[in-house]
């Protein structure tokens, strides 16, 4: 008898394989095949069960496949699904009312990603310049953050400071100008009196889950005021409920003038993003300026209005403030003191290891070897953002596998 034994691929192997073969590899997943979600939990195509500690990078707060917002999505895809903005729709009105009263705007704007929030933002920014503000054509600038993270488009990768974003892509959109995330000196010093509009991240996602000092919103705010430039807050991974607040900005106690959500606006099932704006700013588009064929489309609407209602109606955003509190505790008593950093809000959380320590990539694999699913940010900060479903026992449980990989 031989020993020999022909290794069979697994289902997950082909999988891989296929997607090396014919996709464009602008993406370095871990090696697990997802085929069902449910809540907090998703598994893969060989039957293997894991928490999802990403969320789809915050896509997914409400949890995968929530019965409420499926319920909502077929019951409209068998109504009406597009019509573009040439006719109206009888979800639209609805989705910016309930939109609005919910994060008290008095404009929204809809668009489909993230990105394309971001644009819409700094075009209409660039607009109310000339239009309202009065600076002379084509001098309008924007300031942004270093280490920001806005999104894939040409204009903004364009003022992105990551090599790996921006690099072999140039030339890059005029009127842009970086200063350092969190010093509102370098701030003031940068507003000219062309500056429209600062671009600014709650707490930076993509850069490491990076908190800025305290008093630094409120800082940007009362400059921007004081200068006439737009405030722009990116909350399309900080809001509807991450830091345990329906809007990061809540924490700090201030109103922006452009505030942009996406990502769980969708509810995991649908791409859908805003941009909500107080009168004078959004104000400024007519018809004809901006556009998008399906945004604002009745499938989107009646998706978001659905992820918005039980987002709220559940209590998720509580529960991400409580049982992310529970979860930082726990995760710095358990391995606060093997790491260089454990850092959040709500929950969004990051474990920053120790420069030496091998790498945050091997631990992910080791998490998920355990059955949590984590994605690491750079090379050394492990991002933990699950859904805002998971329980405190589910924390704990977290915390426990932390423990046991490091
Ligand atoms: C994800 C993200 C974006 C871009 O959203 P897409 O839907 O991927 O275009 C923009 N800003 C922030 C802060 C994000 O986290």
């Amino acid at each position: 008898m031989t020993d020999l034994v022909l290794e069979r691929p697994s289902a997950a192997d082909r999988f891989i394989a296929t997607e090396a073969e014919y996709g464009a590899r602008n993406y370095k997943p871990l090696d697990v095949v997802l085929t069902r979600g449910q809540g907090a939990y998703v598994w893969d195509v060989d039957g293997r069960r894991y928490l999802d500690g990403l969320a789809a990078y915050s896509a997914v707060n409400q949890g995968h496949c929530h019965p409420k917002i499926l319920e909502a999505m077929v019951a409209q895809a068998g109504r009406l699904t597009l019509t573009s903005r040439a006719f109206r729709n009888d979800q639209l009105a609805p989705f910016y009312e309930e939109l609005c009263t919910l994060t008290g705007s008095h404009l929204a704007l809809p668009m489909n990603s993230g990105a394309e929030a971001v644009e819409s933002a700094l075009k209409v920014s660039r607009k109310w310049g000339y239009d309202v503000k009065g600076v002379a054509a084509d001098q309008a600038e924007i300031i942004v953050c270093a280490d920001n993270f806005h999104g894939r488009t040409l204009a903004i990768v364009g003022f992105s400071t990551d090599p790996g974003t921006y690099g072999g892509f140039g030339p890059f959109a005029p009127g842009f100008r970086i200063v350092p995330y969190g010093d509102a000196a370098a701030l003031e010093a940068a507003i000219t009196p062309n500056t429209v509009a600062f671009l600014v991240e709650p707490i930076q996602g993509e850069a490491g889950v990076v908190i800025p000092p305290d008093g630094y919103l409120q800082k940007a705010r009362a400059l921007c005021t004081r200068h006439n430039v737009i405030l722009i807050l990116d909350e399309i991974q900080t809001g509807l409920g991450r830091t345990g607040k329906l809007l990061a900005e809540e924490h700090d106690g201030i109103e922006a003038d452009l505030t942009l959500v996406g990502k769980a606006l969708g509810g995991g099932f649908y791409p859908i993003s805003a941009v909500l704006s107080n009168k004078a700013v959004l104000g400024v588009l007519k018809p004809g300026e901006h556009g998008s064929t399906f945004g604002g489309n009745p499938l989107a609407c009646a998706v978001a209005r659905a992820s918005l209602k039980v987002l709220v109606e559940e209590g998720m955003i509580d529960n991400a403030a409580e049982v992310g509190a529970r979860l930082m505790g726990n995760l710095q008593a358990a391995v606060g003191d093997r790491v260089k950093q454990v850092r959040g809000r709500g929950l969004m959380i990051a474990v920053e290891l120790h420069p030496d320590a091998g790498g945050a990539r091997a631990v992910c694999e080791a998490l998920r070897e355990r059955g949590l699913l984590c994605k690491e940010t750079h090379d050394h900060t492990i991002r933990i953002a699950p859904p805002l479903v998971i329980t405190g026992t589910e924390a704990d449980w977290i915390a426990d596998q932390f423990d046991q990989v490091l």
